[in-house]
């Protein structure tokens, strides 16, 4: 066992990923958690190869878990088709022999099935322990010599040898880091759901078009989880009661063609969650000291390129190996922010790139997206994946 500690702020999905790649690797750990217990949150989450293979190396069991609960590209049976509003096919993703190809499959799952299989992971035994702290909101957190120290709200400090802010996208620890950083509204709401299969397009399908983009996937044999973006104004789509959102969703989304108004319409309304889209500029630092950020907290995305959680998972797992294995913990941080802040910069600016073309509201733009769309061959195709997918954690 390390004779290091790591305190980390924030147990949601990279937090978690994070505390139990380090378990596993000997390093003890405290997550410190606002929420008083873990809820039901968000709908589900695209694992994409590079999210998959950075599960696989935080803990193979973990792997063979989320394979197992959720719905990888292996059982599709068909590619999935991506639509305009009125149902011309601009383009098909093609799965068949995805996994073999980069390296691990594309994985539908519930976001809260992740975050349960995460929250189970860090209570099993291992070679150093977890200590998971509800309730317990962190204010901030500094380097003193060796020493990295968080603050709580309720005015206790606890001592370590490295601090995570893995606080999401509202960080207080980015304040620690980069005090200047502020997420900026992307211009658009993300409404997130989970609805039955349909019969056409089952295992998932995609729509771009004027204002907005609609994805849905497949996360186990009866449902599938879906996201709509919506240009709206900052603050007007959360502040709407949900029932008033779904009305309002089908306004835009309800005469496009089938399978999307069914599958707004069949949403169970306590599984709809709105939320507005925050994204900022790469950050060039991720640490100060001892302190480094991890997730959101370093890189918050907007929803098109479904990076989010992937993310997430590969910053953890570099993490984990990196302090689990190098003795000298100064020269693993910068490492870790050395080879992450270059990657996550690169998807963080495509990123926004396709979320501007997805979301424009000009008919000549809109045009010539789906043209380029429909003109991308298999090459190109394989060619952006493999900046995503090839990546070996
Ligand atoms: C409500 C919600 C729903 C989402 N739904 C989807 C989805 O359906 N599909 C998708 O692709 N992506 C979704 N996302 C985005 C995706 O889940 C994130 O990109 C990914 O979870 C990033 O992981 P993270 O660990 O950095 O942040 P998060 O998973 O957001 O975790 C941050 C954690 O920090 C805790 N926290 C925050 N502040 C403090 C503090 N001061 N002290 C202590 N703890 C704190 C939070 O309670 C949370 O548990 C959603 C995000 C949210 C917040």
């Amino acid at each position: 066992m390390s004779s290091i500690k790591v305190l980390i702020a924030g147990g949601g999905i990279g937090g978690l990923a994070l505390a139990v790649g380090l378990r596993e690797r000997g390093v003890a750990v405290e997550v410190f958690e606002r929420a008083r217990s873990f809820g039901n949150t968000g709908s589900g989450v695209e694992l994409t190869p590079n999210g998959v293979k950075s599960v696989d190396r935080i803990s193979s069991d973990l792997g063979a878990a989320v394979r197992e609960a959720g719905w990888p590209s292996d059982r599709h049976a068909a590619p999935m088709p991506i639509m305009s509003s009125d149902g011309r096919l601009l383009k098909s993703r093609e799965l068949d022999g995805f996994g073999d190809k980069w390296g691990a499959p594309l994985v539908g799952i519930l976001r809260a099935e992740l975050h349960r299989l995460l929250a189970e992971a860090t209570r099993r035994d291992g070679p150093a322990p977890i200590t998971v702290h509800h309730g317990a909101e962190v204010k901030a957190a500094y380097t003193e010599g060796n020493t990295a120290t968080l603050r709580l709200a309720d005015g206790r400090t606890v001592t370590g040898d490295v601090v995570v802010g893995a606080d999401g996208v509202r960080s207080v620890l980015r304040k620690a880091v980069a005090p200047d950083a502020r997420p900026r509204y992307a211009g658009f709401t993300s409404v997130r759901g989970i609805s039955k299969r349909p019969a056409e397009h089952g295992d998932g399908f995609c729509f771009v078009g004027p204002g907005g983009h609609f994805f849905a996937e497949a996360c186990d044999d009866r449902r599938l989880f879906w996201t709509a973006t919506v240009n709206a104004p900052e603050g007007s789509w959360p502040a709407k009661p949900i029932e008033t959102a779904r009305t309002d969703l089908l306004d835009v989304w309800g005469e496009w063609s089938s399978p999307l108004p069914e599958t707004i319409t069949s949403c169970d309304i306590k599984d709809l969650v709105v939320t507005d889209v925050y994204e900022s500029d790469p950050l060039k630092r991720w640490r100060a000291g001892r302190v480094v950020l991890l997730g959101d907290a370093a890189h918050p995305i907007g929803p098109v390129l479904g990076q989010g959680a992937n993310m997430a998972l590969e910053d953890a797992a570099r993490l984990a190996v990196l302090l689990g294995s190098m003795s000298d913990v100064p020269a693993a941080l910068r490492t870790y922010e050395r080879v992450r802040s270059r990657r996550a910069s690169k998807i963080v600016n495509h990123s926004r790139l396709v979320s501007r073309l997805g979301h424009t509201t000009n008919p000549i733009v809109a045009r010539v997206r789906d043209l380029l769309l429909k003109a991308m061959d298999r090459r190109d195709q394989t060619y952006r994946d493999k900046e995503l997918f090839s990546y070996e954690p």
